[in-house]
C-alpha cells in the first residue's frame, strides 16, 4: 500500500470503505493516515501485555495515578482489552476520574 502515491493510497482505501458504508465515505470530513510499523516504540505490534506473572505482579498498581499522572490506553481495559473500544472507555473513564479528583482537591485560595 505504501509503494502507491499518497492520492492513490486515498482513494483505494475510501473505495474500500465506501464499499461496506457507501459513497459518502468517499468525501471525509477528516481523513488520517497512520503508519503503524514506522511507530518507533511498537513497531507495528498490535498491543502490549504483561510477561507471565506480570499482571499479578501489577495488576493492582497499574491504575493508580503517580501524583497528577493517570494511566489510560486500551491495554489497561477490562471490557475492550486491547481494541479501540477499549481506548474509548478507558479515556472516558479515566477523564471522569480526573475531574472527580479536581472536585474533591481542596480550592486554590487567592
Ligand atoms: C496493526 C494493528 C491493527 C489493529 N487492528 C485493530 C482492529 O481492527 N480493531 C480494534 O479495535 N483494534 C485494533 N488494534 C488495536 C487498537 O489500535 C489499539 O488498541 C488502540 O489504538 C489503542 O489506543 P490507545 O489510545 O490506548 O493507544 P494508542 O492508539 O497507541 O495512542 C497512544 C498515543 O500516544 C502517543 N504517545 C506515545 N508516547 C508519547 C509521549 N511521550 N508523548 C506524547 N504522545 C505520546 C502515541 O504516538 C499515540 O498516538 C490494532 C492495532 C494495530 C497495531
Amino acid at each position: 500500500m505504501f509503494e502507491l502515491s499518497a492520492e492513490e493510497r486515498r482513494r483505494s482505501i475510501l473505495e474500500s470503505i465506501a464499499g461496506f458504508l457507501g459513497d459518502k465515505a468517499l468525501e471525509p470530513e477528516v481523513y488520517y493516515e497512520s503508519d503503524w510499523g514506522s511507530e518507533e516504540w511498537t513497531r507495528g505490534a498490535y498491543a502490549a501485555s504483561y510477561d507471565l506473572g506480570g499482571l499479578h505482579r501489577y495488576g493492582k498498581d497499574q491504575l493508580a495515578p503517580v501524583g497528577p499522572i493517570y494511566w489510560s490506553c486500551s491495554d489497561l481495559a477490562a471490557e475492550g482489552y486491547q481494541h479501540v473500544d477499549g481506548a474509548v472507555r478507558m479515556g472516558r473513564g479515566t477523564a471522569a476520574r480526573i475531574v472527580a479528583a479536581a472536585d474533591r482537591a481542596p480550592a486554590a485560595s487567592s
